[in-house]
């Protein structure tokens, strides 16, 4: 962490109440501080991770949530409310091989246990879309997510052709089902195919993809570039959760990637606003 003090900066100013969490200093910490399931907690010790990496230490806190007792008092109370849930959404910057995947995968895994251990009748419905630029990122992805969920209940699923997304509860309720839908919490895609699938009128009809709450962009600078701009918006806006949380995860801040996150952020709050609105 960088301190910037500067010279003639205030007493009143340095005390200036900070937002962001404690950095993450153990995993121990996971389950001490943000209430992570036993069992994860556990497949992250078997698989050998011992400490976190810096951008482990600084993600984690932010999107676990709950990191109530040592929440340094902020003077926004909206801002503490987002924090607290982790409802944060996030652009996170660092180099290759600094064990991004992890970063994203533990909180997205932590939450869906948490949420659906409240409600554990009811159908997988797919809370999150992981999007990555080629077919191998996403198995990694999933081979290094299904580690962490090991013993838990979330599944975990690389999209691929022929596979049919969610349907509709409507669709469900007639047993219009030639084949079996996708029934995975997390789904894991190329945006190309996820795209290419929701662009199809008559999956599009049928596809419900209101249960998704969490979107990542890994090697975001990637899906935010011009080759795969499109149908990583496409997706992003089919999007309809209001609470939708959105993550970037990139080694490079090229290609305006802040600047487009925020504005895809942007629009589609002022897209649903207005469909809500009328
Ligand atoms: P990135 O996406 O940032 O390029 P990866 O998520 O692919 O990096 O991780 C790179 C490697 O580091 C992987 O082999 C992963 O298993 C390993 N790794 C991730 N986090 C840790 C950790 N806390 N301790 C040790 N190894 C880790
Ligand atoms: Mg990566």
């Amino acid at each position: 962490q960088k301190k910037r003090k500067g010279k003639g900066e205030s007493k009143a100013k340095m005390e200036k109440p900070q937002l962001y969490p404690q950095p993450l200093r153990s995993f121990h910490e996971l389950a001490d501080r943000h209430a992570l399931a036993s069992r994860i907690a556990i497949n992250i010790r078997d698989h050998g991770y011992n400490t976190p990496t810096e951008v482990q230490m600084v993600a984690l806190p932010l999107l676990m949530g709950r990191p109530d007792s040592y929440l340094p008092a902020a003077t926004d109370a909206d801002a503490q409310q987002t924090l607290i849930a982790g409802g944060a959404d996030l652009l996170s910057v660092a180099p290759t091989g600094s064990g991004k995947t992890l970063a994203f995968m533990i909180p997205l895994i932590s939450k869906i246990v948490q949420e659906k251990s409240e409600d554990e009748k009811t159908a997988p419905v797919t809370s999150a879309i992981v999007l990555a630029p080629t077919k191998e990122l996403t198995s990694q992805i999933v081979n290094e997510g299904r580690k962490l969920a090991n013993g838990t209940r979330i599944r975990i699923t690389q999209l691929r052709k022929g596979m049919r997304l969610p349907f509709a509860e409507t669709d469900l309720a007639s047993g219009d089902t030639e084949q079996p839908a996708v029934k995975a919490d997390i789904i894991v895609s190329t945006p190309g195919l996820l795209y290419s699938m929701l662009d199809d009128e008559e999956n599009a009809k049928k596809t419900s993809l209101h249960g998704v709450r969490y979107l990542v962009l890994d090697e975001a600078d990637v899906l935010l570039d011009p080759l795969f701009r499109d149908q990583t918006l496409r997706v992003w806006n089919r999007l309809s959760d209001p609470g939708l949380r959105v993550s970037l995860w990139s080694a490079t801040m090229g290609s305006n990637i802040e600047e487009l996150a925020r504005s895809a952020i942007q629009a589609r709050r002022q897209r649903l606003s207005a469909q809500h609105g009328d």
